[in-house]
């Protein structure tokens, strides 16, 4: 263990009572602050509400196609991509050496202590640059960077407050290596309660984006060679889209080896085998040889306290197996549970309620919800059509013909997770694609 002798345990830690309880304080000061700016901006524009969401579900659904020629044409040219191939990083097992100055948008971060600095990736129109906080902490002992970045969808509140929690319980004196967070990622969609950016693009796609490209391209160009390359590992943090929820998951590529590393080290967290879209995050950072996991936890536009605990249990399990911090009460069973899984999409168009919650168990045929006709009152019912676990569902709504209503988990073991996901969504439909709910 790269510890001296003697240093944090809970006992240790307990006894400064204002360390934690400032820390809390100041959170949430900074919360109430950036939340008191939005609902005032939020109150002057009224009808940014209603349409805001409906105008997301359209462009999302029926603009996909051309979104992504769009943003094709702003990630690096596909002829480079083989460069980024590979072996990928052991950067997260391997990092050996001295503790030093970190250095990072400029600042030299010294070992042993913590910094918040400002990223400031572009302008507002009207030319005010708009920053937001990266939190660093360098530890006074070696060790790998891990890296989170949350709202990289503005509407995507769980994360922002993972991050928060996961910092304020970190001694740099004793951690080894470095942790860099951006809570904020995508500022512009965050103050306006928008997945997307104030242009309607989906920042997520245009990653390790362009310096000459669009909006989204050069934000995500911004962040990637200012931030994400100094990391070894990386974990980015979403919650479900368009009204639904996912029980916390980690969302990530099992063919790569060191993917499979990283979900070890995250405890009793469900894993299902995603293959990363083109131009999200995760893809960038993986081409570019560090190993990225998508957290998903809960559901957008709101702070859930029971999803934002169990992620932030499962990131500081991931620092204790990483050897960058020390606890003595790791999560009981560390074991992680891998999924294949199938959407359950509704045929009938109505108004859809659940009789499942996120994490129920279901029997092949159980009921999952049912889909009502307003106008003929014709009830249809939803139907499990494997025996698996509930691990995302939309929250009671009206409904489309075609809607994917429930996200069934089907356990199986890490081997065989990448190779049946194929099989199931083959038999259940034409295409594994569901709107908004990659990363
Ligand atoms: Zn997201």
């Amino acid at each position: 263990m790269p510890y001296p002798e003697g240093n944090m345990s809970p006992v240790h830690r307990q006894s400064d009572p204002c360390r934690r309880v400032c820390h809390y304080l100041a959170g949430f000061a900074l919360l109430l602050l950036i939340n008191t700016a939005s609902a005032g901006e939020a109150a002057m524009d009224p009808s940014d509400d209603g349409t805001d969401v409906l105008e997301d579900s359209i462009l999302d659904e029926d603009s996909r196609a051309s979104e992504t020629s769009v943003a094709a044409e702003d990630l690096l040219d596909p002829g480079l991509a083989h460069l980024y191939m590979g072996p990928l990083a052991n950067a997260v097992t391997n990092a050996e050496g001295q503790a030093r100055p970190l250095h990072l948008l400029g600042v030299d971060i010294e070992p042993g202590t913590s910094q918040r600095l400002a990223w400031s990736a572009t302008q507002l129109f009207e030319g005010v640059p708009v920053s937001t906080p990266v939190l660093v902490v360098n530890g006074a002992v070696p060790g790998p960077t891990l890296c989170l970045t949350a709202a990289v969808h503005g509407d995507e509140l769980n994360g922002i407050e993972m991050v928060r929690r996961v910092f304020h319980d970190i001694d740099p004196a004793k951690l080894a290596g470095a942790l860099i967070g951006v809570p904020i990622v995508n500022v512009q969609g965050f103050r306006r309660g928008s997945r997307y950016l104030p242009d309607r693009r989906d920042l997520n796609r245009y990653f390790p984006g362009n310096p000459n490209g669009s909006a989204g391209a050069r934000i995500a160009y911004s962040l990637f060679n200012d931030i994400i390359v100094h990391c070894d590992a990386l974990v980015d943090l979403h919650t479900g889209s368009f009204e639904r929820a996912n029980l916390p998951q980690l969302r990530a590529d099992l063919r790569d080896p060191d993917v499979v590393t990283l979900t070890h080290g995250f405890g009793a967290m469900v894993v299902l085998h995603s293959k990363p879209t083109v131009g999200t995050l995760r893809y960038a950072a993986t081409m570019a040889g560090i190993p990225t996991l998508v957290v998903e936890a809960g559901g957008p536009s709101e702070l859930e306290p029971a999803e934002v605990a169990h992620g932030v249990k499962g990131i500081e399990t991931l620092l204790t197996t990483l050897g960058m911090t020390r606890r003595s009460r790791l999560w009981g069973d560390p074991e992680p549970v891998y999924y294949r899984s199938t959407w359950v999409r509704a045929n009938n168009g109505g108004i859809l309620l659940s009789d499942v919650s996120l994490g129920s168990t279901v029997r092949k045929g159980d009921l999952l919800g049912s889909i009502t006709d307003p106008m003929s009152n014709a009830r249809t019912e939803l139907r499990s059509p494997y025996s698996g676990r509930v691990i995302g569902l939309a929250r009671n709504q009206v409904v489309m013909p075609g809607f994917a209503a429930f996200h069934v988990g089907i356990e199986t073991d890490e081997a065989s997770a990448s190779e049946e996901e194929v099989k199931v969504v083959q038999k259940t439909s034409d295409s594994g694609y569901v709107d908004g709910m990659s990363e």
